[in-house]
């Protein structure tokens, strides 16, 4: 058994995505503080994976459009960006 967040893939990709518009540091290190960060801001929605396949997906496309994401991931990029953990 196995449960995963499903918010974990939607943020990710809205990392990728918005983090290509601005300057900031494109790092793995960076965008998995970013990750954490934005995850923190919103509540899990957590799926069995057995199922999570295709539950998730459903799920999936109810949030993405989620301002709360939007801005969870917006904050997050701004605040690692703007100062990386590392030099
Ligand atoms: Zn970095």
């Amino acid at each position: 058994m196995a449960i995963v967040n499903i918010m974990e893939g939607i943020v990710e990709e809205k990392i990728e995505k918005l983090i290509e518009e601005t300057d900031y540091c494109k790092c793995e290190d960076c965008k998995h503080d970013m990750m954490a960060f934005a995850l923190n801001m919103l509540q899990p929605r957590y799926v069995n994976s057995r199922k999570g396949e295709l539950f998730g997906r459903i799920d999936s496309t109810k949030y993405q459009n989620s301002v709360d994401i939007e801005i969870a991931v917006s904050k997050a990029i701004e605040t690692v960006g703007k100062s990386p953990k590392h030099d």
